[in-house]
Order: C-alpha cells, then structure tokens, then sequence
C-alpha cells in the first residue's frame, strides 16, 4: 500500500462528483481526492460561451460514446455526448435548469426508497441553488418565478441570460399555445411543470459565462488543503481488500496516468461519479455486476448483482423547423411541458388504453432483451407506474424548445417518459476498451408513435395564429416532404433517419430496493459493499421531466448529507 492515499476517492469529477467533493470537504479532518480524466475548461470559450451550445460537441472534452446499431431506429449508431473535463457534462450542455414533477421523485420512495420524495429533496434543489433574481428587463421577457421554490446562497448560478429573446415572444407564444389547451406556467420548478414557461439557466448572468459544477462547487474552494483533483486520470477499476467479510470492502482505485498504472488508497469510501455510462462500466469491471457477463471476461464476481448496466433510459429528438418573418436576437429560453391530455387531445383515451393493453408484452420484451437479467415484474411495475404519471397524474409528456434565432424559427422536442429500456455493459475486461451501449431506441411502437404525435402537435401550433405570422416555410420536415396526411410509415421514416440522442441517460446503477432490480440502496451504497457509492445520473431510477442537472445537484447534495451522517463528519 505504499500509493497515495485518501479518506474518500471520488472517481468524476463531473456534475455529481463535485458536489460531494466540495460538501465532504467541508470538514477539515477528511482528506477527498477526485480523479477526473479529462483537465480544467475553465478558459475554453466553447464551454464559457452562454451562446455557444454544440461548440464543444466533438472536441477533445466530448467523450462522444458510440452506441451499438439502433435496430428499432433505423439500424444506425448514434453518438452520445457527455463531458470529459473538470466540471463533466455540466460545461457543455444545454444549461437549462428545470426540475421534475413532484410525483415523480415521490414515486422512488414508493417504489422503496426510503427518504426519497419531493418535500425531502427540495431543501435539496435549494441548497444547490443561487437564484439570481431577474432584472426588470429581463422580466419584461419572459423570465418569471416564485422565490420560495429557490434557493438564494447556494453555490449553483441559476437564472437568465442577460439578452433573452425580444418582449413580444412570449405573449405570442403564450395566446397560441392557449388556445391548444396549454397553459402558461409562471415559474416550473415548484413541483407542477406543465405549461409554456420560460424557464432559467445555469448561467452567471454577470459575468455573462456558463455556471457548471466547476465554476459553482470547484474553482472557488480549490486552495482547501484536504481537497485534491487528480486530473488527466482514467480510473480503471475498483481495489478490494483481501478479505472474507460478506461486503465487499473497497480499498482503493486502480488509475491510469501519463505515467502509467497505479493504486491510489482509500481508507474509508470510493464514490463512483462517473457519469450513468461509465459508473457501470466501473462496477463490471470491478467484479459487480452479472455474472455471465463478468465470467465472458475472466472477471472473478465480487457481488451478484445482474442489474448492473441494466434499465438504460434515455429520449430521442427531434427538431421541426421554420423561415421566420422576422430575425430575433436574443437567447431564447421558451419551452412547452405538455401533457398527454394536451397532446392527445379527445384521443388520449384510446393511446391510454393502447398503452395500458401493451404494457404486460413491453416488460416481456425487455426482459427477454436483457436475458431475464430484469425480471419482468420489476419492469412491469416500473411500465405501470409511467402509465400512471402520464395518464393518470398527467405530468409533462413532451417537451418542445422554442428556439426563435436570427431568421429561423426551430423547435426541437422529445417525449419524455419513453417506454424503451436498454442496456450498457463491458465488452473487454480492459478498461480502456468502449463499452457496449444500446439504448434501444424506438424499442416500441408506442415510443415511435408519440415522437411522431409530438411533431404533429407542433405544426399544429405553428399553423395556430398568433404564431403562424412568425414564420413561414417549414423547412424541416416539411409539408412537401411530409404532409400532415403522409402515411405514419413516412413519418416513423423521417423520424428514424433525423433523431438523434436526447443526452438524458438514467438508470443505469438505479437505486431501488435489490428485489426490484436495484443496484444501490437509498443510502446510494452498492448492494453488497461496505463502501462503493455510486452518485450520479447512473442511480435516478426512472427518466424525469425536468432536464437532469438540477436533480442531480440536489441528489448529490443529499448523498453528501448521508455520508457525512454516517462518518459524523
Ligand atoms: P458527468 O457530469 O458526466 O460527470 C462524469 C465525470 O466523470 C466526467 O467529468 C468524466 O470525465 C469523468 N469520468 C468518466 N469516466 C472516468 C474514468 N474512468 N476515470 C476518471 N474520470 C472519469 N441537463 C440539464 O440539466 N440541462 C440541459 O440543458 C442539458 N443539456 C444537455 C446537453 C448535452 C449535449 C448533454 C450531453 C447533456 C445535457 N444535459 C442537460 C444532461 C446533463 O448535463 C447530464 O445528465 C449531467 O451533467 C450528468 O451528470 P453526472 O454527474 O451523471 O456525470
């Protein structure tokens, strides 16, 4: 054991692992190491850029994970991005801060997780939280909120742009979507998401630059002495003590540096941050996970757990574009959360029934595709519940981004509770090597069915004066292309051949109890460990309505919170 050693390692420094990093570390007496493979971005202007979403898609900090070929989408790959950097996937995504609905995050303690509901996570979403209060220009924009659902000494920068889109958008948007049933929602982070809102961002508004977890939880706490980020360092694995204990007990990661391979120690905990496709991987690799999976690769299995890499939720988007008739400056923030009744109008009922009969075969399929690995009653008590949140609760079906800039009018959308699961597991015991990731996209018709609902709906709202005098032609998909009376199989075409990831992976490493295929306890240890947590995207147990930082953030700041419970620290 002579490498160097710490009281907690933290493997990604990303949105997750820096929240636990800055809160355990607020204790003087522990010492917490994070490595992070990736190096600081904090210069990198396609990461600081407010403006500048996509800049840094494909660059050296974009781990681009490639899937397997998408057989219910068409066949091809797809690529999903995910930060590679000091700060994760926070410093070069989308930076829209909306939550979930409240039943949702109540559904994970009903479905066991004890401790885990809306009233108990909101302190949660606000000790995260600096909400920056909108300017009165800002205001006259759009930019709108209830002040006791935020937080306002947080470290997390949450609040608009400095330019947002002109004055006359919303209340165009707003007459419009009324009048397809859609309400306006004056500030969706209480809880109750549905509706045309503007929602805000993580962005520092004066300094007019990105917040991300490591301008918000890192670069200001970087000179606290028992704190220290290992960069340029790919964790291979897990190092587990020689010992006959029934838990596994971690005592250290194996890493890869510059320098080569080495052990760096851990005399209390290893908290896997990984992102939900990597931390997986990590605990396959580590000897957790299925074992006719680890056997494939020589890894002798450390816990039995067949749902490691398993229940990968994920959405797919699309866009519908237009010409405008007017040029728009301005960042716009404008997104529609409608519910089924909303979409579906006098049909929902028929969807609704063909959902409700479809279910009992889609948790066959998925438990056939996982090789029984899920156990079809978890997953069918997983389908019912959706069913419920979506018919019954009537939380957000879809969400469609309005995106008014310079001469074009786009909107990109993705239904949000698709019904698809799929899978990421190892393909090599060499950690070096891609994994396998398949989402399964389009899996069931009933995915493919509302991505195409969906875009009816929004050229419905187009065509809805007042907006219909905002644009003209719609270049994508386009009604010569693809008139409103194509034949579905046209539409299922243009949607397979134009979708892409909606980058919202979950699941992964879920927690729920072990009997319902979880793979993390409501403390967030791993089943069967003394001491490997995973805190990330991996352990949300179903897909969520809100973008994922926000919960995120807040899951993490819980998990610190039941750490340093248990240390006392
Ligand atoms: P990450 O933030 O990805 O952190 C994982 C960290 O682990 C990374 O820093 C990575 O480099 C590191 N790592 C991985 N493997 C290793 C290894 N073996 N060794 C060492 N380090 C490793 N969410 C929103 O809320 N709003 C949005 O607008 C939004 N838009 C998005 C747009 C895009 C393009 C993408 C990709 C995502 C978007 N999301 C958005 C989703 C959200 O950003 C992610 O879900 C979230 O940041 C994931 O956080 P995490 O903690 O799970 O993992």
């Amino acid at each position: 054991d002579s490498g160097p050693k710490y009281d907690f390692i933290i493997v990604g420094g990303g949105t997750s692992g820096l929240v636990i990093a800055n809160r355990l570390s607020e204790n003087k007496r522990v010492t917490v190491a994070v490595i992070e493979a990736g190096d600081s971005v904090f210069h990198n202007h396609n990461v600081t850029n407010v403006a500048g979403y996509g800049h840094a898609f494909g660059t050296h900090i974009d781990w681009a994970y490639e899937t397997e070929d998408q057989k219910y989408a068409g066949g091809s790959k797809q690529i999903m991005r995910a930060g590679k950097a000091i700060g994760g996937t926070s410093t070069i995504n989308g930076m829209s801060y909306t939550r979930a609905q409240s039943v949702q995050i109540d559904a994970w303690e009903l479905f066991g997780n004890k401790g885990w509901n809306w009233g108990s996570l909101l302190p949660y979403y606000q000790k995260s939280e600096k909400f920056e209060i909108p300017s009165q220009n800002q205001f006259s924009r759009g930019a709108d909120y209830y002040i006791t659902y935020h937080g306002e000494t947080g470290p997390l920068n949450v609040g608009w742009p400095i330019d947002i889109t002109n004055r006359s958008m919303l209340p165009t948007l707003d007459q419009t979507f009324n009048q397809l049933g859609v309400p306006y929602n004056r500030d969706a982070n209480g809880g109750s998401m549905v509706g045309l809102t503007s929602h805000p961002n993580t962005v520092n508004t004066k300094e007019n630059v990105r917040e991300d977890a490591a301008r918000a939880y890192y670069w200001p706490y970087q000179n606290r002495p028992n704190l220290k980020i290992i960069t340029n360092t790919f964790a291979n694995k897990i190092i587990w003590a020689n010992n006959s204990h029934s838990e596994a007990v971690a005592i250290g990661v194996e890493v890869t540096t510059s320098h080569g391979i080495e052990t760096i120690y851990a005399s209390k905990e290893v908290i896997l941050s990984a992102g939900s496709l990597k931390s997986p991987v990590l605990l396959e690799l580590s000897g957790i996970g299925n074992p006719d999976i680890l056997r494939k690769y020589d890894i002798p299995v450390k816990v039995n757990i067949s749902t490691v890499g398993e229940n990968l939720q994920d959405q797919t988007n699309n866009g519908v574009h237009y010409q405008g008739t007017e040029f728009w400056l301005g960042y716009p923030t404008f997104s529609v959360l409608a519910s089924a009744n909303q979409i579906y109008g006098n049909n929902v009922s028929n969807v609704a029934s063909y959902v409700n009969s479809s279910m009992v075969e889609y948790a066959k399929v998925v438990s056939n595709s996982s090789k029984g690995a899920v156990q079809e009653a978890n997953i069918l008590a997983a389908f019912k519940l959706q069913y419920d949140l979506i018919f019954e609760s009537q939380v957000p079906y879809a969400e469609i981004v309005l995106l008014p800039i310079e001469g074009m009018f786009m909107s990109e959308y993705w239904p949000l509770l698709p019904f698809s699961r799929g899978s990421i597991h190892i393909k090599s015991a060499n950690a070096s090597m891609p994994a396998s990731i398949n989402p399964n996209y389009f899996m069931f018709k009933q995915d493919l069915d509302a991505q195409v609902d969906v875009a009816r709906f929004i050229r419905k709202a187009f065509m809805t004066d007042p907006l219909s005098d905002l644009v003209g032609d719609e270049f994508a998909p386009g009604v010569d292309n693809l008139p409103d009376d194509a034949p579905t199989s046209e539409w299922d075409d243009w949607v397979k051949s134009n979708y892409r990831s909606n980058f919202h992976p979950v699941g992964t490493a879920s927690m729920l109890p072990r009997n319902r295929g979880g793979v993390v306890s409501p403390e967030l240890k791993v089943y069967g460990t003394r001491n490997v947590r995973v805190v990330d995207a991996s352990v949300l147990p179903f897909q969520l309505c809100g973008h994922l930082t926000s919960t995120l953030y807040a899951v993490a700041e819980k998990a610190a919170d039941i750490i340093k419970k248990q240390y006392r620290l």
